[in-house]
């Protein structure tokens, strides 16, 4: 049983192809140029298949990719009927979404009207949507939240400290992302540990370009350190994480900028680029430090500095702390920023074992084995979780 699994931006598609009877990926891809000219790269089993293909929509990115997945040469299906659901990532479901949905007008109505909250990903996503209704018609689709996972937080963990009018009116709140992710890793960790996710305590680290921890007690989210907003938080790839609110209106007033410009700096010029000046990429960082530059490594100290301290946050917001997970980019990839957050929480009982910290590509728990804390690393895989969510909301 088939589910296409699609993840929409503003000029991009990524795309899999799952057999849900066994959880494997028949092939994987991208859309990219997306309204410019259009390019497509596929992978199966039997290599990459690279494209330049006119794709003036996302329509016409869809029909192309279906079309590769029938084609004689690229394919991995006799017809694209054999699609039983498609399953698209969507950035936010705001207060109104708690779990994934199967799309219906209404669905699709209530996305929109959450738009404001992220208006560069919501629109892309019913793109998405409206694309594959457009070329698979009858074929059922459902609605994987970023936000739905966190929306078990406790009033106390997702209240910002300002007029409560203000999120009556506007919904301004927290609301937490990368649900997919923080929910695949805290399920896959009670079974690394042997115990019940219901007993457990779990701090799960997302560190990829954008970096967000969850506090996960008993199997559900209590807190998370994105915000309204992927801004708040941790400092990130190119986004600054928690700053004073009143540098916004600093910045404005020093530089003559709009509010979209100082947005635009908090986005996209700041994190690891904005202090190191060299890039937001961890490989270029490590290289530059290596090569004396300071503030290089000033931006991984932070890095570091800043994701030990919400641990510690965390461990005091649930009273306890069973285990550590990293995950993504930089948590299943950098030996060295693991080392480093780890070096920080000796005391709470993180021991790790330097030869297990330095495997890669599997999911295993690194810590010596009388550790009180355990610290594990499991591979991230958002796209398996939406093709889970859509085969079991449509009961196939
Ligand atoms: P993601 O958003 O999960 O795809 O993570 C992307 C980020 O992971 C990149 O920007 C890098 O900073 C980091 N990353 C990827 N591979 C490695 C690696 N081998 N070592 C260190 N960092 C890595």
């Amino acid at each position: 049983m088939y589910v296409l699994v699609i993840n929409a931006g503003s000029s991009s598609l990524k795309y899999q192809l799952l057999n849900m009877t066994d959880e494997s990926v028949l092939a994987k891809g991208l859309c990219e140029r997306i309204g410019i000219d259009g390019r497509l790269v596929h992978e199966t089993d039997k290599g990459k298949h690279n494209a330049d293909l006119a794709m003036p929509d996302h329509a016409a990115a869809i029909a192309i990719v279906l079309d590769t997945l029938i084609s004689p040469d690229h394919g991995v299906i006799k017809s694209k009927d054999e699609v039983k659901a498609v399953g698209h990532r969507v950035v936010h479901g705001g207060e109104t979404f708690t779990a994934s949905a199967l799309i219906t007008d209404e669905v699709e109505k209530a996305i929109e009207a959450v738009s404001d909250l992220a208006p560069l990903h919501n629109p892309p996503n019913l793109t998405g949507i409206r694309a594959c209704k457009e070329n698979m018609p009858g074929v059922p689709q459902v609605a994987v939240f970023d936000t739905a996972f966190h929306q078990t937080m406790p009033e106390k963990a997702f209240l910002y400290a300002i007029d409560y009018e203000l999120y009556k009116k506007h919904k301004i709140r927290r609301y937490g992302f990368h649900g997919t992710s923080h929910k695949y890793v805290s399920e896959y960790a009670p079974k690394l540990l042997n115990k019940p996710a219901k007993d457990l305590k779990i701090v799960t680290c997302h560190l990829g370009n954008g970096v967000s921890l969850c506090a996960v007690d008993g199997g559900v989210s209590v807190d998370t350190s994105m915000g309204m907003t992927p801004l708040e938080g941790l400092a990130m790839g190119t986004r600054c994480g928690d700053i004073d609110p009143a540098v916004v209106q600093y910045i404005m007033e020093k530089e003559s900028i709009s509010a979209q410009e100082a947005g635009d700096i908090l986005n996209k010029k700041s994190g690891m680029l904005g202090i190191s000046g060299v890039s937001s990429d961890f490989r270029d960082l490590f290289t530059a430090s290596c090569d004396g530059n300071k503030r290089a490594s000033a931006a991984m100290d932070v890095f570091a500095y800043r994701v030990a301290g919400y641990i510690g946050r965390y461990a005091a917001c649930m009273n306890g702390l069973d285990a550590i997970v990293f995950t993504a980019g930089i948590g299943e990839n950098d030996v060295g920023i693991r080392e480093k957050v780890c070096d920080y929480l000796t005391w709470f009982g993180v021991d790790i074992d330097p030869a297990l910290n330095g495997k890669r590509g599997q999911a295993l728990d690194v810590s010596k084995p009388n550790a009180k804390v355990r610290v594990l690393v499991i591979p991230t895989n958002e796209e398996l979780v939406i093709a889970r969510d859509t085969k079991s909301i449509l009961n196939l």
